[in-house]
């Protein structure tokens, strides 16, 4: 099965990904993973992405299609895969086309996760990490008792740095303004299923398995 993750920043893309993984056996290819393992490895690629992904714009999109293209490559890659963060605007959505067309491997569906922008920006505004457990949490969402439980244990609510205003103003404008037209172009060539993405991580699996059935 090969399938298109769509929804925007904080519309928890990654989290479906990993459901998905779990349940069908092909991984999860995202292209912000890929680009943070080439920055860490401070390899070319990731050194000229750096800037653009620090400040929340799209990274080039010839680097991104290299980067993509390797990994599709791979041998675990052939029966399938979930692309999660990619294609993020129409040059994109064309690269990939014309890439799985020369492989013979065309899209079974794109999932769009649907959200609200309101409920987007308190998901991505409120997110903290507790710096002794690790776990995620939501100023906004999660019960008063786990973010209590967290200061109680001696842990700090952390801010992630790309979480700051700034920056979560320019990916949500990001994708406002270059990925949401694609929602348009899979619906006209019939492979766009609409999620309802609010409620729990569950909740969401639920109706991704139901919009695969169709
Ligand atoms: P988010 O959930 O905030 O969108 P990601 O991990 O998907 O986070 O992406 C982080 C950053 O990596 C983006 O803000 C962007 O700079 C870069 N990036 C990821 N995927 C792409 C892509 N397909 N095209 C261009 N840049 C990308």
């Amino acid at each position: 099965m090969r399938i298109v993750l769509l929804g925007a920043p904080g519309s928890g893309k990654g989290t479906q990904a990993q459901k998905l993984v779990a349940g069908h056996g092909i991984p999860q290819v995202s292209t912000g993973d890929l680009l943070r393992a080439e920055l860490k490895s401070g390899s070319a690629p990731g050194l000229r992405a750096k800037a653009d992904m620090d400040a929340g714009r799209l990274v080039a999109d010839e680097l991104v299609l290299e980067i993509i293209k390797r990994r599709l490559e791979m041998d675990d890659a052939r029966n399938g895969f979930i692309l999660d963060g990619f294609p993020r605007n129409c040059t994109q959505a064309q690269d990939l086309a014309q890439l799985l067309r020369q492989i013979d491997k065309p899209l079974d569906a794109v999932l769009l996760l649907d959200i609200d922008m309101d409920i987007l920006r308190k998901r991505l505004t409120g997110r903290r990490t507790c710096s002794v457990t690790g776990k995620v949490l939501n100023i906004h969402f999660s019960p008063q008792q786990d973010l209590d439980a967290s200061i109680a244990a001696g842990g700090e609510l952390v801010h992630r740095a790309d979480d700051n205003d700034e920056t979560i103003a320019r990916r949500l404008n990001v994708y406002q303004e270059q990925t949401r037209p694609l929602i348009e172009f899979y619906k006209s060539i019939d492979l766009l299923r609409v999620v309802d993405a609010m409620g729990t991580a569950e909740e969401v699996s639920e109706r991704i398995q139901q919009a695969l059935k169709y």
